[in-house]
C-alpha cells in the first residue's frame, strides 16, 4: 500500500477522487510496496486500480488512458532500506551528535541505487527483491564491491553472513543488469594485492561491469580511528599505478577505460588529475569520480552565454579539498565573463578538518566566513550542501543564512547554472 501525498488538480487522479491520505492498494491485483511498483505496474495504457480512501471505503477503478499522461499523484516518499553491514569507515559513525535524525539511518537500498545512483552492498536483498530487480530490470545498478575477496568483504563490512559479491552480480548479468562499482580503499585491507585481486575479477566479469572506481577511505573527527586509517599520499599513488594499468588494458581490450581514481585519490596522492576523457561519459561524477573535469566542461560549456557580469565581484565558497583545485577551475570562468572571483575556503567546523568536501559543510560555518563580506555582488554555494528541503547538515536554512550574510546567495553545481541572470545593480 502506498499513500498519496498530493494530487494535482485536473489529473486523472483528480477526476477519480483520490485525495491526499487516499491509498493505493493494488494495481490489476498485484499488492503496492512503494514507487518502483507503482511507476512499473501503472506504465500501462489500461489496469485496475484498488483505492482506499480516507474514509475506508475501498473503490476499483477501471483505468484507460494515453501512456503520456501522468496520474497527477504525488506519493509519500519510500521506506528507507536499513543497512545489514557495519563498516568501520561508515560515514553515519563518523557523524557528529545532534544531528537530524535522517541523518544517522545506514541507508543500502537498491532501489535508491537504481532511481539516484546511490552505492548498495547488496548484502540485504530478499528473495523478492532479486525478483523485482529482474522483474523491473532495474539497471544500472551502483554496487560497492570493496573486495570480491568473500572472507575480506565480509570483513570490511564486518558482516559475516554477507554474500559473495561475484555469484550475485552473476546471476543479475544473466538475467541482463549491469553494474557501475566501487571500492572504498581501505588502506592495509583491501589496497595492495587483494585491490588487484578485485580489479581483476571485476574485469574478467565482462561487459556487465561497466566499471569499477576506486575512493580512498573518508574518515571525520568522530570515525573509528582506532580500527580504520586514512591513506597515505604514497598508497594513494601504489592505487593509481594499479588504476592505470587495468584502464590501458581496457583501452586496448574495450575501448573504454574502466578503472577509474575518485579525485580524491589524486588530491591525496599529490598527483595531476587525468584528463576528462578518461571518465567515459562521467558515470560516477556524482561519487566524486571526475568531478572537476566534469565541472571545466561544463563551464567551458556554458560561459560564453553569460553576460552582463563584467567587473561583478563573486564569492565562490568551497571546501578545502575543492579550494585546492578551483583556481584552475575558475580562471577561464572570469575570463569569458569580466567579473572577479573570489575562492572562499571552508573548513568544517562540525565534522573536523579532516572532511574536506563542500557538500558537508554546515550553514554556520558559511555565515561565519561571508558575515561583514560587503565588498562582494554574489556568493556561489555548492548545490550539494543543502537537501530538498533547504537544510544544511547543521539544519540551518537557506533563508537564514540569506538573511544574515550582505550579499545575494546562490547555489550551484556548475556555477554558470547560477550566473544565467546577472545580480541587480
Ligand atoms: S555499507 Fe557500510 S558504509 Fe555503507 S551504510 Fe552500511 S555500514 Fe555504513
Amino acid at each position: 500500500m502506498i499513500k498519496v501525498t498530493a494530487v494535482r488538480p485536473e489529473s486523472i487522479g483528480a477526476e477519480l477522487g483520490l485525495v491526499p491520505g487516499s491509498e493505493l492498494v493494488s494495481i490489476d491485483g498485484r499488492e503496492l510496496e512503494d514507487f518502483l511498483d507503482w511507476e512499473f505496474l501503472s506504465a500501462e495504457e489500461r489496469f485496475i486500480l484498488h483505492v482506499r480512501q480516507p474514509d475506508g471505503t475501498e473503490v476499483e477503478f477501471d483505468i484507460e488512458r494515453p501512456l503520456d499522461e501522468g496520474m497527477g499523484l504525488s506519493l509519500e516518499p519510500v521506506r528507507i532500506r536499513r543497512c545489514a553491514n557495519r563498516c568501520d569507515f561508515c560515514f553515519v559513525d563518523g557523524l557528529p551528535e545532534g544531528l537530524r535524525e535522517v541523518l544517522y539511518i545506514r541507508d543500502d537500498d537498491y532501489r535508491l541505487s537504481f532511481r539516484y545512483g546511490n552505492f548498495a552492498t547488496l548484502t540485504n536483498l530478499k528473495p523478492r527483491d532479486v525478483e523485482r530487480i529482474i522483474e523491473y530490470r532495474l539497471s544500472p545498478l551502483y554496487v560497492s564491491v570493496h573486495a570480491t575477496d568473500p572472507v575480506m568483504r565480509r570483513f570490511l563490512l564486518r558482516n559475516p553472513t554477507a554474500p559473495e559479491i561475484i555469484p550475485q552480480l552473476r546471476y543479475f548479468a544473466d538475467h541482463g543488469i549491469v553494474f557501475h562499482t566501487q571500492i572504498v580503499m581501505s588502506p592495509g585491507v583491501n589496497d595492495g594485492p587483494v585491490l588487484e585481486q578485485t580489479l581483476r575479477d571485476l574485469y574478467e566479469f565482462g561487459d556487465a561491469v561497466m566499471g569499477c572506481s576506486v575512493v580512498p577511505v573518508g574518515l571525520t573527527e568522530f570515525s573509528k580511528h582506532h580500527l580504520v586509517r586514512e591513506p597515505t599520499a604514497e598508497e594513494c599513488r601504489a592505487a593509481i599505478r594499479q588504476i592505470e594499468v587495468w584502464s590501458g588494458r581496457a583501452q586496448r581490450e574495450r575501448g573504454l577505460h574502466w578503472a577509474f581514481g575518485a579525485d580524491e585519490l589524486y588530491m591525496r596522492a599529490g598527483v595531476e588529475l587525468p584528463p576528462p576523457e578518461i571518465y567515459d561519459g562521467f558515470e560516477q561524477v556524482e561519487n566524486g569520480v571526475g568531478s572537476v573535469r566534469w565541472l571545466q566542461q561544463q563551464i567551458a560549456l556554458g560561459a560564453p552565454e553569460l553576460r552582463g557580469w563584467e567587473g561583478r565581484r563573486i564569492g565562490v565558497a568551497t571546501g578545502t579539498a575543492m579550494g585546492r583545485l578551483m583556481p584552475q577551475v575558475l580562471e577561464p570562468l572570469a575570463r569569458a565573463t569580466g567579473a572577479r572571483f573570489e575562492l572562499i575556503t571552508i573548513e568544517n567546523s562540525l565534522f573536523g578538518t579532516s572532511v574536506t568536501t563542500a557538500g558537508l559543510l554546515p550553514g554556520v560555518a558559511f555565515q561565519r566566513a561571508l558575515k561583514g563580506r560587503t565588498d562582494l555582488d554574489l556568493v556561489l554555494l555548492p548545490a550539494e550542501s543543502i537537501n530538498d528541503d533547504g537544510l544544511f547538515m547543521d539544519s540551518m536554512t537557506v533563508d537564514l543564512l540569506g538573511a544574515s550574510v550582505p550579499m545575494e546567495v546562490r547555489f550551484s553545481k556548475t556555477f554558470t547554472d547560477a550566473l544565467l541572470e546577472p545580480v541587480a545593480a
